[in-house]
């Protein structure tokens, strides 16, 4: 689908990755990835919702057809942005080399593929499965929030993994410091979530009664 609208011209295309839980995404995620499409010329950004993502199991998150119908609710209007559930179809807990690799493609003609994410999660890319293959099947897009240090960061990186230098390009994101945890936790107290996440979000939210609990 995604190469056949590049009128067959797949060499040429780029795409970006979204990875996250996205429970709920919001308007944090929607900047991004839009700053990012701009900036790097993207094709199309691929918003990718966890499965059963190894490092949360403990907590409680939402079922994934909630995430992925809340993620595809609010991506309806942008024209460049999709939502992938070859996360969560899968059957084991994927890890990103596993969704790079989806949609980098065997073949040398695959799109380019920018990964965004965290700067934080960055820095911990050592850790990651089989990170040395993810450095040469894509750049990353490292995205900050608020009051970090770009400066500190570009050293951190350089002692963590100095390889990584040339395949990481940092985007500063200004006041977004929304997350899905402080949603959740308003939505919990009754309080408003309007603005903070696309409105049939919001109202997808209240219909299924989500994070009520807290
Ligand atoms: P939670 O609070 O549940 O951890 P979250 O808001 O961090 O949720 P995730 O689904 O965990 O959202 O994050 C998906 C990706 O989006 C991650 O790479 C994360 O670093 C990035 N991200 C999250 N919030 C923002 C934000 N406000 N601005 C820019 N990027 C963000
Ligand atoms: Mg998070």
């Amino acid at each position: 689908m995604l190469f056949l609208r590049n009128n067959g011209n797949a060499a040429a295309m780029s795409i970006g990755l979204m990875g996250g839980t996205f429970d709920p995404i919001h308007m944090g995620h929607l900047v991004t990835a839009e700053e990012a499409r701009q900036q790097f010329d993207l094709n199309y950004v691929i918003f990718v919702p966890t499965g059963n993502p190894p490092h949360k199991e403990k907590e409680t998150i939402s079922l994934p057809e909630h995430r992925y119908l809340m993620t595809s609710l609010a991506v309806m209007s942008n024209p460049y942005f999709f939502v992938s559930t070859v996360e969560i179809n899968s059957k084991t807990p994927t890890y990103t080399i596993d969704t790079v690799r989806h949609f980098s493609g065997s073949e040398k003609e695959g799109p380019e593929v920018y990964f965004i994410t965290g700067a934080d999660a960055i820095l911990e890319i050592f850790t990651w499965k089989d990170y040395e293959e993810l450095l040469r099947l894509c750049t990353f897009i490292a995205v900050s929030r608020p009051g970090y240090s770009l400066d500190r960061f570009r050293e951190s990186l350089n002692r963590a993994c100095p390889e990584m230098v040339n395949k990481v390009h940092l985007l500063e994101i200004p006041a977004l410091a929304v997350s899905s945890t402080y949603i959740r936790e308003r939505a919990a107290l009754g309080k408003t979530i309007k603005y903070l996440t696309p409105e049939p979000v919001e109202q997808y939210i209240k219909k299924h009664d989500l994070y009520l609990s807290g």
